[in-house]
């Protein structure tokens, strides 16, 4: 088995990408197994941030490195939360803080005015020079509800309307959310071209 770096202390993220790539002959350690200071995330894109994140890793562990960095796009917001969407109401927000900063950004938008997307940038690199990281995005598509429901995911699920199910994202099992999400899809993809690799 190689050993990865998932640029991230996240358990839930952890387990996920463990699952994904163990079946590829890779073991993934959570980069709060080294102790050294998160990356500063000063790019503007999530794939400038996820970049960041990855070298980061890759440099302080020699080790290959894995990073994500998603958001949520809302269109009549241009484009915000985007990368700040997990401090969009400050920088010790919560999920709920967050919300509802969101439904008062909206206020007076109709249906047809709150068309947002969900996005994930994954980057792999394999060592702190690699002129070509592998990079897999994808978006899942849908608009911001007028209120929140449903009790299951995090962040903004609540208030995410999911066409293919019509509910809010927070009502969907987490393998429905897996099969149609932006991360579930990004995954798939890195999969797929590290299968290819192997
Ligand atoms: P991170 O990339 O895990 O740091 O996620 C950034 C932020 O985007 C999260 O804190 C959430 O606010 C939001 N976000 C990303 N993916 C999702 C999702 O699948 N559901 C709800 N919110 C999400």
């Amino acid at each position: 088995m190689q050993k990865v770096v998932l640029a991230s202390g996240n358990p839930g993220k952890l387990k996920e990408f463990k699952q994904m790539l163990g079946g590829v002959g890779f073991d993934v350690v959570p980069q709060t197994d080294y102790s050294f200071d998160e990356a500063v995330e000063n790019g503007l894109s999530f794939i400038e941030n996820a970049i960041i994140k990855a070298r980061h890793a890759c440099q302080h562990t020699g080790l290959p490195a894995i990073a994500d960095d998603s958001g949520l796009v809302v269109d009549a917001l241009n484009g915000q939360p985007g990368i700040y969407s997990s401090r969009f109401a400050g920088e010790k927000a919560t999920d709920s803080d967050n919300n509802e900063k969101l439904l008062n950004s909206l206020t007076g938008f109709v249906t047809t005015e709150r068309s947002a997307h969900f996005h994930c940038t994954l980057v792999f690199i394999r060592h702190a020079e690699d002129p070509e990281p592998i990079i897999c995005q994808d978006q899942w598509h849908g608009h911001i509800l007028h209120q929140a429901s449903g009790e299951n995911g995090f962040g903004y699920d609540p208030l995410f309307y999911v066409p293919e199910h019509d509910c809010a994202s927070a009502e969907l099992s987490k393998e429905a959310k897996n099969k149609i999400s932006h991360r579930g899809k990004a995954m798939r993809q890195l999969l797929a071209i590290l299968e290819q690799q192997a």
